[in-house]
């Protein structure tokens, strides 16, 4: 029963398919806040490396990767462990802290996934609705119980670009009873620009119950090599170790990862682009009367003023791929200038013939 509760994630299709079906010439995906820029150069340039040696199993231990991690982050490398993305984490921490009937707290609207594992491990999902498109942490405080055992941070949140502020968090933390594992899923980390956004590595440190999630999905470019990491205490990585499928981070991306974390040239380009774009559709998306939400994050969510999936349709129809979220709410990912005004285009047009 909880298996049928649950709805399987809608994938997009292929953008070829999409080209051939509405007679596209250029299809352009603004839904995935992926980088626009592309994968890290580093970590292709490393990739053919890794072809020789397809034969072997991958390093299950991810020496290099967890050493180089451990190193950023000023922790020791059995505080590191990877994922198949940081889905994959998701999942390996609702299987190991829940048993059935157990609790984890969530915002609602927040990254899908952490309702899917929490209810896939037969636990409960308890949700707190965002108050004005932000985590309400008072009430996310007063939702913890006997049974709770996860509480999930998205920060910035997925689906609306929002953060948690560094006094929230403290507030926060400072309720939450100390058994609780405090996920910290910080996927749009290395673009946030507010001075107020919290250290949460600093809570793993002092060897609190918590995990700070990140990725190479974003920034770095790999979302398709498949590779996310955890940092948090080396009891925690036990636990998850003894879950964790053994060869989950394939040799490819480990290869990939290591080189694109020594890439702060992509790393600062990217934010360049994200910023200048971020402007551009903020301004762009004001004009049209759609105020979006103010974002921290590699994508803005807005108001379509109607509904929002005949909007998303009608710009498919266009060849713009975005994201209806729900009711009028709609998240676009900041591409390149080029890309972030044919969207605006699109969106003027699809507005006015309504
Ligand atoms: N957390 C959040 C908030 C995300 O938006 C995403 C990607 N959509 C992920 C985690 C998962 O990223 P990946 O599995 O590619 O590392």
């Amino acid at each position: 029963p909880d298996i049928l509760s649950l709805s399987p994630y809608v994938p997009g299709k292929p953008i070829e398919e999409l080209q051939r079906e509405f007679g596209l010439e250029r299809v352009i995906k603004l839904a995935s806040n992926e980088n626009p820029l592309g994968p890290s150069p580093k970590a292709l340039a490393v990739l053919n490396e890794g072809m020789a040696t397809l034969h072997r199993y991958p390093d299950g231990g991810a020496f290099r990767l967890r050493q180089a991690l451990a190193d950023r982050w000023k922790v020791t490398p059995d505080q590191v462990i990877l994922g198949n993305g940081s889905d994959e984490l998701l999942g390996l921490l609702a299987r190991t802290f829940l048993s059935p009937g157990d609790e984890a707290v969530m915002a609602d609207h927040t990254f899908v996934i952490y309702k899917m594992e929490v209810v896939a491990a037969h636990g409960k999902a308890v949700t707190v609705p965002l108050v004005q498109w932000r985590h309400d942490v008072a009430a996310m405080a007063e939702a913890m119980t006997p049974r709770t055992k996860l509480l999930f941070l998205c920060n910035p949140n997925n689906p609306t670009g929002t953060m948690v502020s560094r006094e929230e968090v403290a507030r926060l933390l400072s309720q939450v009873p100390e058994h609780v594992v405090v996920v910290f899923d910080e996927a749009y980390f290395e673009y946030v620009r507010s001075a107020d956004f919290p250290d949460s590595m600093t809570y793993v440190r002092q060897g609190r119950n918590a995990i700070v999630l990140r990725t190479f999905s974003k920034i770095y470019g790999l979302a398709g090599l498949r590779i996310g990491y955890g940092i948090t205490t080396p009891e925690i990585t036990n636990l998850l170790n003894r879950v964790r499928p053994p060869f989950n981070a394939n040799s490819l991306a480990q290869l990939g990862a290591l080189a694109a974390l020594g890439d702060d040239e992509h790393v600062a380009t990217s934010r360049a682009v994200n910023e200048s774009g971020m402007d551009q559709l903020k301004s762009g998306l004001a004009a049209l009367g759609c105020m979006p939400v103010p974002s921290e994050a590699n994508f803005l969510y807005f108001d379509a003023g109607c509904d929002g999936r005949r909007i998303f349709e009608a710009l498919l129809r266009q060849g713009v791929i975005v994201r209806h979220i729900e009711g009028r709410m709609v998240r676009v990912t900041v591409g390149q200038a080029e890309e972030n005004q044919i969207f605006l285009t699109a969106l003027a047009r699809v507005l006015k013939t309504g």
